[in-house]
């Protein structure tokens, strides 16, 4: 293995969408991926008409703030937005508004189990257009779809700490989390509304005690899935190793992933900093806060991931695997809080209610709250083992399904969800049955 001589040295940049309102500088509906037609979502500012004026977005500023918050960084209280120059169809303006040196927040850090990662910078920034390549009367043609120009569009740099494909997969599924839990975006990779890059270099081993640097760095783009990273980086490790090994420098360079053919691509070298003439953008006054303002968001920070997952263990006994596993639901953690404290005031036992519901023995139709009971119903039938005759267990259930005809409606409409109800009004007629047997038996039943 080429690989065993060398130390990954990798850093990841993640692009997030933020779900506001309105676009970043402008009143646009910011709706990218529901608007119905192209380009039915833009204006003068959006559109990069000369002379037209950007407003920046006060709740865009805030959500970044929060982003910030979570990840542990420290707020700059003076921070600026900055133009990125370069070419592209999909930016009108020729240039980017972005963040260069005084980024709003700096020096986080985010815990994995494989190793703590640094995060350098939060910025903000708009994003571009989009290009659609298609064919028109018979000729190949990109045209450029607007309703993406301006959306709010956080990016989160860490340093050179990853040094495994699986701590990046780590490292990348906690921030998703923690952007999910804190409602600032939906953080979809493959709609592209979160979206990662990698850059990976090869360090002998060694090097670093001597003070010797990678010479060279290979970023990947458009991973739109956490085992995307994982695998593009994998493979960039190989190929890397297999290129020093030859006394070769791998080139600088961007490349894509392949997930059909399973490999890293060139796309083209890429531009130094210098190449971009940041500059401060004339038409946005710098942005200043107050240490009061920015202690205030912290304070409004809604309950994080981890600290979910803490609080289920210690007050509701959760195990902590099934609680993580839980967690990551943060669109049903509202109704899995009112699960536990029900089912801990009816002596439920909790920690086995979590791990049915991990093992998906239980499941639970969360837009509904009456499914909670039949969840706990669920539950207490779990716990019992008894066996009852088939020809028995058919009639009870033949009775159910008499009285109940909307749960069968549901049942066929819905399946799994309203087994739980099944079980629950089967183990009242007959006392405590094994729930596996009911399931097994209203499923033949109901086909
Ligand atoms: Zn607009």
């Amino acid at each position: 293995m080429e690989t065993q001589n060398y130390n990954l040295i990798c850093g990841i940049e993640i692009h997030v969408e933020l779900r506001t309102a309105s676009k970043m500088f402008c009143g646009c509906v910011n709706d990218p991926f529901g608007a119905q037609k192209p380009n039915i979502y833009t204006c003068p500012v959006c559109l990069g008409m000369p002379g037209a004026l950007p407003v920046a977005n006060k709740k865009a500023i805030e959500w970044t703030i929060r982003i910030g918050h979570a990840l542990g960084c420290e707020i700059n209280l003076f921070s600026k937005f900055d133009r990125k120059h370069y070419f592209y169809p999909d930016l009108p303006k020729g240039y980017q508004i972005s963040q260069y040196d005084q980024p709003l927040c700096v020096n986080g850090l985010v815990k994995t189990e494989f190793g703590d990662v640094r995060i350098t910078r939060i910025h903000l920034e708009e994003d571009t257009g989009k290009l659609v390549h298609q064919e028109v009367n018979g000729e190949k043609v990109s045209l450029v779809d607007f309703n993406r120009s301006s959306v709010p569009l956080v990016e989160i740099v860490t340093e050179p700490d990853i040094h495994s494909p699986q701590q990046a997969k780590a490292y990348a599924k906690k921030i998703h989390q923690i952007i999910r839990a804190l409602h600032v975006s939906d953080a979809d990779m493959e709609k592209g509304s979160m979206r990662l890059e990698a850059n990976i270099s090869m360090q002998g081993i060694g090097d670093r005690e001597q003070g010797i640097l990678p010479q060279y760095k290979v970023e990947v783009k458009n991973l739109n899935s956490f085992r995307f990273v994982e695998k593009a980086i994998q493979y960039e490790m190989k190929r890397q190793a297999e290129l020093l090994e030859k006394n070769e420098t791998p080139k600088q360079e961007t490349r894509g992933w392949n997930e059909a053919k399973q490999h890293t691509f060139p796309q083209r070298s890429k531009e130094s900093a210098e190449d971009y003439r940041y500059f401060p953008d004339p038409d946005l006054p710098p942005m200043r806060f107050t240490r009061e303002y920015v202690e205030q968001l912290k304070k409004d920070l809604p309950e994080l991931p981890e600290a979910t997952i803490e609080r289920w263990q210690k007050e509701f006994g959760i195990k902590e695997n099934d609680a993580k596993i839980l967690a990551d639901d943060i669109e049903h953690k509202t109704v899995l809080d009112v699960l536990w404290s029900t089912a801990k005031d009816r002596h439920v036992d909790t920690a086995k209610l979590a791990s049915l519901l991990v093992n998906k023995k239980i499941i639970v139709d969360f837009g509904i709250s009456t499914y909670i009971e039949e969840a706990l119903t669920a539950m207490e039938v779990l716990s019992s083992t008894m066996t009852i005759a088939n020809d028995v267990l058919i009639a009870a259930i033949n009775e159910v399904i008499a009285a109940n005809p909307k749960a069968v409606v549901d049942y066929k409409a819905r399946k799994t969800a309203v087994i739980g109800f099944f079980i629950g009004a089967v183990s009242k007629k007959l006392g405590k049955v094994d729930s596996n047997q009911v399931r097994n038996a209203v499923q033949e039943m109901l086909r």
